[in-house]
């Protein structure tokens, strides 16, 4: 995994749902053929909805520095 996206995602979590892939405003998730998520574009804004929504709760959202509180 490039450890440097802006979301982690748990494959062994992740159970292939997409829902961050129909829930990203940015499109940045598509399924694998292994049918798990992955961040396919890095365009990320931290909207923070694919954290929120993820039922598995897969996903880590990696804030940049600056905006971290
Ligand atoms: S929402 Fe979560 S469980 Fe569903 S595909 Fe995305 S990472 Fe996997
Ligand atoms: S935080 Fe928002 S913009 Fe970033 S990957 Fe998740 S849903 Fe897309």
């Amino acid at each position: 995994m490039n450890e440097q996206l802006s979301v982690e995602i748990d494959r062994d979590s992740c159970n292939g749902c997409g829902i961050c892939v129909d829930i990203c405003p940015l499109d940045c998730f598509r399924i694998d053929e292994d049918e798990k998520a992955f961040m396919k574009y890095d365009e990320c804004w931290y909207c923070g909805s694919c954290t929120l929504e993820c039922p598995q709760h897969a996903m880590t959202l990696r804030l940049p520095y600056p905006v971290r509180t």
